[in-house]
């Protein structure tokens, strides 16, 4: 709405190889400027992180794509956000759907999202906090019951001041990797929604300053649509952040 800063994020999810992610950070690195109103961020899978941090441009940050619950420690496989931090990564998304379902495993609860999310703002990252209904609960007309009940325990957990290092994505999971987006004014209606929600139930002060960035197939043709909305504040974007399409949605920017 030209008082928050866009932010507009990439999430790679477990896709790239060596070869594959030097040639696309070598486009990005050759792409044209970042607006001076958007804030750029990468979520690269783990073991990509420090590759990325030594070559990619230092315009866009570093983000994971999830963090440990715990310190450091004996806990096998689990990556810490204080290792993150230690790395020099700035970000972490939280509570991306496809965590949230599990893929086969146990999924992360709100409960669990929230406590991460305390836990990597407590090591000094910054959290893309996602969010969002699935096809049978838009249709059952729930989505804000949806989106409240997976903001309302981390309202619970966080004092006022760490929402200043949050960013919420709403991304309806119906429209992640489908090819369907929310019209423009969909997604506008639910983010107004949510920034009325952090209003009553956060502050009104938090509420005006939180980005709320869309997620769900953002591509570089309807980015410009999508961000011209009041309440969208940028995006999170799966499969056109691992092309040069990226750029593309970068300059949807208002
Ligand atoms: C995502 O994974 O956060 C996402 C929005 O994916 P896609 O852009 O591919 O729908």
């Amino acid at each position: 709405d030209g008082t928050r800063t866009y932010l507009i994020g990439g999430n790679w999810k477990c896709n790239g190889t060596i070869a594959s992610l030097e040639q696309l950070v070598s486009d990005f690195n050759a792409a044209g400027p970042i607006p001076a109103n958007a804030e750029v961020v990468i979520g690269a899978p783990a073991i990509h992180i420090p590759l990325c941090l030594m070559t990619l441009r230092k315009d866009i940050a570093i983000a994971a794509q999830n963090c440990s619950l715990t310190g450091m420690g004996a806990y096998t496989g689990e990556v810490a956000a204080s290792q993150l931090k230690d790395m020099g990564v700035t970000w972490v998304i939280l509570g991306h759907s496809e965590r949230r379902e599990g893929f086969g495993m146990a999924g992360e609860d709100s409960e669990l999202v929230a406590k991460k999310t305390k836990a990597a703002l407590a090591e000094g990252l910054k959290v893309m906090l996602c969010i969002g209904e699935k096809k049978e609960e838009r249709e059952a007309g729930t989505t804000m019951d949806v989106c409240a009940s997976q903001l309302k325990p981390v309202a619970e957990i966080l004092n006022k001041e760490d929402w200043a290092n949050v960013s919420i994505a709403y991304e309806p999971v119906w429209a992640i990797g489908t090819g369907l987006t929310a019209t423009p004014e969909m997604a506008q209606e639910t983010h107004a929604n949510i920034r009325q929600w952090m209003s009553d139930n956060v502050s009104p002060d938090v509420a005006s300053a939180i980005r709320i960035q869309y997620g769900g197939s953002m591509n570089g043709g309807n980015a410009a649509g999508l961000m011209a909305q009041p309440d969208i504040d940028g995006g999170l974007i799966g499969g056109s952040s691992l092309k040069m399409d990226f750029f593309e949605c970068i300059k949807g920017v208002p």
